[in-house]
């Protein structure tokens, strides 16, 4: 499905992050020292090659919230934007920094003239973030910062199954009751 709204179209998917050959920068679902791991970044550092790790390893540690840019090398696209999100119950506020992942990745974007932007559901995965509430978060953030966007049109949520998809839908499209 895909909504606009001001000019940017928001859609959401099922798919692969790593296999998203349309999307000039892709996110990361990093981990502090910005190498590869398991989930969305074993995907992502698979497809790109180990010259991936190798650019991005100056730019380590990050911390929850943060995000730095850095080339695609193998991968389809142009750029990867490195995110980490909070481990839930760890990392504090979650829901505060959950949220800053989304808008330090599309302030980056935006920084680098970045047309279009793949988020996965970032820290859904290992980092243990029930995945509705996270799905909130998510859609609020960017919901909220299309007023922000210049350079940004196309916005896309890679969800990895179905059941993922359905949350993301249920939130996008019912813009008005998302505060
Ligand atoms: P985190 O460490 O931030 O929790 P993970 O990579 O473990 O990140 O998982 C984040 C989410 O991405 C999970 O919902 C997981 O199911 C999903 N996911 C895992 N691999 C991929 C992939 N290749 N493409 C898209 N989503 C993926």
């Amino acid at each position: 499905m895909r909504r606009t709204v001001s000019n940017v179209t928001i859609e959401s998917v099922v798919g692969d992050i790593a296999a998203q050959p349309d999307m000039e920068a892709i996110v990361n679902a990093a981990n502090a020292q910005l190498q590869s791991g398991g989930g969305v970044a074993g995907a992502i550092h698979k497809a790109a090659g180990t010259n991936l790790a190798e650019e991005c390893r100056p730019m380590a540690p990050i911390k929850p919230g943060e995000a730095v840019i850095s080339g695609a090398h193998n991968l389809p696209n142009k750029y990867v934007i490195h995110c980490l999100g909070p481990v839930y119950g760890a990392d504090t506020p979650e829901d505060k920094l959950l949220a800053k992942c989304y808008r330090m990745a599309l302030l980056l974007a935006e920084k680098n003239n970045i047309e279009s932007v793949a988020f996965p559901a970032i820290s859904t995965g290992a980092f243990g973030y029930p995945f509705n509430e996270a799905t909130i978060i998510a859609c609020r953030t960017v919901l909220r910062m299309i007023p922000e966007l210049d350079a940004v049109n196309l916005i896309r949520f890679v969800l990895f199954d179905k059941s993922d998809l359905a949350a993301y839908e249920k939130r996008l499209y019912q813009y008005e009751e998302i505060d």
